[in-house]
């Protein structure tokens, strides 16, 4: 008789050598992570662990056998709390600048007490505060300066070689999400571009009527409908055009010869 072994025996003592390893490795940690400390920014300035203002500490876990969480920085107590929510204030400008442990010590109904496992921040003095904020804001001030540029390259490109003029008088435009707006150049209706360079005031954004660049706020949908009204009457003759002054013809081959190269 021939001693034959099964051939799912080495896959399954594989299986129970890495469940083994696994509940050994997971379940002493899930247990000793139960409780853990929380710091929110209350006022000021955070950036992962690096810190500075006003922060709340507080112990996240089960809170129904606590008698009372002891809040520690580097050891020594910030609080004592015997009431939930467990949770403290603190200045980070009252310690020195640089790491600091944070962590709390629970104690149980029972007498018991447990220490948290501790959190390392680095808390910053005001000159580290604003080199961290450059660090952050630089880089971000940059991708907007790009996108913006960016889009006023698009405006121009896909500006250039349309004849100036746009849509017949009377067209019902249809403005898209950034709105439309009344030209203040040919006080034609004209729909702004999401492109548009965002001023407060409005969009420096290209007129679809005359192709010229002005700020552009966006108008009420009725006042751009009535505005395509009144310029096929325009056209119609029925209006009349203002006469210009002579200050503003001036100041209209000014513009022109600003903003129309070509
Ligand atoms: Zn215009």
């Amino acid at each position: 008789m021939k001693n034959k072994t099964c051939p799912a025996l080495p896959i399954l003592t594989g299986l129970w050598l890495a469940l083994t390893l696994l509940f050994a490795s997971v379940i002493p940690a899930l247990a000793q992570d139960g409780y853990r400390v929380n710091v929110n920014k209350e006022f000021g300035f955070a950036n992962g662990s690096e810190i500075r203002g006003d922060f709340s500490i507080s112990l996240i876990g089960d809170e129904s056998n606590i008698a009372s969480v002891t809040f520690l920085i580097d050891g020594q107590e910030l609080a004592v709390v015997s009431q939930a929510p467990f949770k403290t204030n603190f200045k980070t400008q009252t310690y020195p600048n640089g790491g600091h442990q944070l962590n709390a010590a629970v104690t149980f109904m029972d007498g018991t007490t447990q220490t948290v496992e501790a959190k390392r921040f680095m808390f910053l003095s005001a000159d580290e505060e604003r080199g961290s904020m450059s660090e952050i804001l630089v880089p971000l001030l940059a991708v907007v300066f790009g996108l913006m540029v960016f889009g006023i390259g698009a405006q121009f490109l896909a500006g250039r070689g349309k004849p100036a003029g746009g849509p017949e008088p009377g067209t019902a435009r249809s403005y898209g999400i950034a709105g439309g707006s009344i030209c203040p150049r040919c006080k034609r209706p004209t729909p702004r571009h999401v492109f548009g360079f965002n001023l407060v005031v409005g969009k420096l954004d290209r007129c679809e009527n005359c192709g010229k660049w002005s700020i552009m706020r966006a108008y009420p949908i009725d006042v751009l409908r009535a505005a395509e009204a009144a310029e096929f009457k325009v056209e119609q003759g029925d209006g009349l055009a203002p006469e210009k002054s002579e200050e503003e013809k001036l100041r209209e081959m000014l513009d022109d010869s600003r903003y129309t190269k070509d």
